[in-house]
């Protein structure tokens, strides 16, 4: 047998350990652990799971002094999943064992306690599905001689239970239910488990039971009937299915305008693939804001469906990443990561509202979820399908077939998107009086709107009308967000909260003037205009949960008239038919970001939002509140001009040498140190020089101190990414050793989303 295997822990994201470790196997082991299996290792002093990725030790290593596996689980990823995890490293430059660990189905990972709570636990009635005989009971004796006696000739009687015994057996679920649950949903402990189970009223499974392994069925009746197609539904599900069946692996986008049917077209798509025994994953963004698409889902396919979603109650998670893992479901929906979902004979994958951010995960493996999922495809053949009716570039640029949708199958017209120029509107508010106006024309008819300002809080910083002193994190060089119901301010990078003051901190001399307002003050605007019960507001301040998304759009759907104010989250797929009027607050939030991508957001964030009204019989309006009318994504997005926005975009990119026509690597140093993190930077860059044209390498640039770490960053941006990929890895094998010790931590983003 072999004595050695070598095991790369799953450790959390940010741990630099992701190398392979030597473990022994422990005394007595009955068999060798294989290859990719699962197995619980000693950590430090910690023991955390992790996978065998090589058979036999590294080298030479003095047997006796290596640690001895914990236990093994019986579980070998699949090679597929192996192979996932390889790529996200070799592409993304992801540490090994950060990699490992997020396609490892979470049920698998629910370790090391997995050993133990692999084991689920179903009551044993007894054959004449009597009550237990309690041992506290004086009679208990008595009871059970008299009413089992028959029995017991042929069968060992089951002792008696204590008080608290029964109590915890008399509430067993009969479908099963893991030891961990059990324990926490009674309040009871593992000895009483144990006791029931050596009395025999309770049995050990080692996977779940089948029967109650499936989401209830949310919907009972029989599913809907499929929709009859449009002609331009049915030209688009033709090419699809085509590319679908040729075997071949195939990249396509589906751009059609806001609610013009794309789900209906995936449900079509979904019906080929299982009717060939295949299986599917659908990528939605936040599973809150995407309900609608989910239940559809559901709704048509039942049973085969599985819902990967993090918000979901831990039991029913992992029953259904089970579920997925054992072949049982063949279609998974699910957030980013549930790209990673070990679906079998996988022929399809859609990604839907494909441009949204959600989608590229900001920490080790900081992938991009559109990247994987095409990758995976590219694998076994298939289609790889992104849905949008705002495409990033990078989509439109990288489909081979790119089907349109221009109508709306209800034949509702698009909104009317009228701009108003703030620079033209008197008033003090943050409404301008023209949008008061056609919002309390919206009330009066007893219909709905939506308010959109892409800022929190009450204002985005306090400033001292004396010295100029603008109140700043303390940890971070980023203004403090003001919350005036609260009054308080605080760091939306580090989360820092303190007691707004009265005067300025710096010179003691004023009281502060407030900056930009944000949806707090919004909402206090809009109570004029709107009954408080009418008024529902979404944003990531006063909505922290996916419970609480749910409760606010539901309770927003209910009432007429209402108002639904917040941040971009108002903007997502949600279908309201009562919406007649969609009010932009600010659309130039976005615009002036240091981010190549800062005009393609503010046209994604105007045609979405767009998109909210006009849902019902009335085609309904758009106002767009700007200081900026002329420039061209505002412009454009008004317009709803898709192909000319595109078109500019593309141009541009391709002159400054951004994605799609180039690569981009991020690389951010940080630490405590601002001179050694500069001096990292620098010798990084002197490096990269050497091999890169200097257009070929941006920085390195100072960025705001955030949690009193001092950050640089520079970029590479390459036109063959396997060259900067490579570099970047020689780089920071030399660097990461002197400088790590020294505290600096390097962040390696391929394909960064983001630049702050
Ligand atoms: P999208 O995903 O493109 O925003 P949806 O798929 O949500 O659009 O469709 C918008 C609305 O149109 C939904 O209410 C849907 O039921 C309806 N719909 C879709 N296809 C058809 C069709 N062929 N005939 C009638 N209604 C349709
Ligand atoms: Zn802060």
């Amino acid at each position: 047998m072999i004595p050695a295997v070598q095991v790369i822990p799953l450790l959390r994201p940010r741990s630099l350990q992701s190398r392979a470790f030597d473990y022994r196997l422990p005394e007595g082991a009955e068999r060798a652990p294989l290859l990719g299996e699962l197995v619980t290792v000693p950590f430090g002093r910690r023991r955390v799971r992790g996978v065998v990725t090589a058979l036999g030790a590294s080298g030479e290593v003095a047997f006796a002094r290596l640690a001895p596996l914990h236990s093994m689980s019986g579980v070998v990823l699949p090679p597929e999943l192996l192979a996932v995890a390889g790529f996200l490293s070799e592409h993304y430059l992801a540490p090994a064992g950060a990699s490992l660990r997020a396609v490892t189905p979470v049920h698998l990972l629910k370790e090391p306690a997995a050993e133990r709570e692999i084991s689920w636990v179903e009551p044993v009635l007894s054959e004449t599905g009597d009550a237990p005989a309690n041992a506290a009971s004086p009679d208990g004796a008595a009871q059970s001689t008299e009413s089992g006696g028959r029995e017991a000739e042929t069968k060992p009687q089951r002792a008696a239970l204590t008080a608290r015994q029964k109590e915890v057996f008399e509430q067993l679920l009969p479908e099963g239910e893991p030891v961990a649950e059990l324990t926490r949903r009674l309040g009871t402990t593992r000895a009483v488990v144990a006791a029931l189970e050596e009395k025999g009223y309770l049995r050990r499974l080692l996977r779940p039971p089948r029967e109650a392994a499936g989401l209830e069925p949310e919907n009972p009746s029989d599913p809907p009937a499929p929709l009859a197609l449009t002609e331009e539904q049915s030209v688009a599900l033709a090419r699809l299915t085509e590319a679908l069946e040729e075997g071949e692996a195939a990249r396509a986008l589906l751009w059609g305008v806001t609610g013009s049917g794309k789900t209906e077209v995936y449900l079509r798509l979904l019906e080929r693939v299982l009717a060939r025994d295949g299986g599917a994953i659908v990528l939605v963004p936040e599973i809150a804001l995407t309900l609608q698409t989910v239940n559809r889902v559901r709704e048509r396919f039942g049973d085969q469906v599985a819902v990967l979603h993090s918000a979901l109650p831990e039991g029913r998670r992992l029953k259904e990443s089970a579920r997925v893992f054992s072949g049982e479901a063949r279609i998974v929906v699910g957030a980013r990561s549930a790209v990673f979902a070990p679906v079998r004979d996988l022929r399809m994958i859609i990604v839907d509202e494909a441009h949204d951010a959600s989608y590229k995960q900001e920490e080790e493996p900081r992938y991009d979820a559109r990247t994987v999922a095409w990758w995976r495809i590219r694998q076994g053949g298939g289609l790889h399908l992104e849905g949008s009716a705002t495409p990033r570039l990078e989509s439109l640029h990288d489909s081979r077939l790119v089907l349109r949708l221009k109508e709306r199958p209800t034949g509702q017209k698009l909104p009317r998107v009228e701009v108003i120029d703030l620079r033209s509107q008197g008033g003090r508010g943050v409404l301008s009086p023209a949008a008061g106006e056609a919002l309390r024309e919206v009330m009066r008819r007893g219909e709905q709107a939506i308010v959109l300002l892409n800022r929190r809080g009450y204002a985005s910083f306090l400033r001292c009308p004396a010295c100029g002193e603008v109140v700043l994190c303390p940890r971070c060089e980023i203004s403090l967000t003001y919350f005036r119901r609260e009054a308080v301010v605080r760091c939306h990078h580090c989360g820092h909260g303190a007691e707004a003051p009265e005067l300025c901190p710096a010179c003691g001399r004023a009281a502060l003037e407030r900056g930009s307002p944000g949806t707090e003050r919004l909402s206090d605007e809009l109570l004029q205009i709107v009954p408080r019960n009418g008024l529902f507001r979404l944003d990531s301040d006063t909505v922290t949960s996916t419970g609480r998304v749910q409760e606010v759009l539901e309770g927003f759907a209910r009432t007429r008239p209402s108002l639904l104010v917040g941040t971009q989250m108002v903007a997502k797929g949600h279908d309201f038919p009562g919406v007649t009027l969609v009010v932009v607050a600010d659309s130039d939030t976005a615009l002036y970001l240091p981010d190549f991508r800062a005009g393609e957001r503010t046209f994604q964030l105007l045609a979405q939002v767009a998109g909210r009204a006009g849902r019902g019989k009335d085609p309904g309006r758009v106002l767009v509140q700007t200081w900026n009318p002329e420039v061209g994504c505002i412009r454009m997005a008004l317009d709803q001009r898709g192909e000319a926005f595109y078109r500019e975009e593309s141009a541009i990119r391709r002159r400054l040498g951004y994605p799609p026509y180039a690569e981009l690597i991020r690389i951010l140093l940080s630490g405590k140190d601002e001179k050694q993190v500069r001096a990292g930077a620098a010798y990084l860059f002197e490096r990269f020089a050497k091999y890169l044209a200097d257009d070929e390498l941006l920085g390195p640039a100072r960025l705001p101190v955030i949690r009193r770490r001092s950050r640089w960053h520079l970029l590479l941006r390459v036109e063959e990414p396997e060259r900067g990929r490579h570099l970047v890895e020689r780089a920071l094998a030399q660097l990461r050793g002197p400088y790590l010790r020294r505290g600096i931590d390097v962040m390696v983003d391929v394909e960064p989303q983001s630049f702050g």
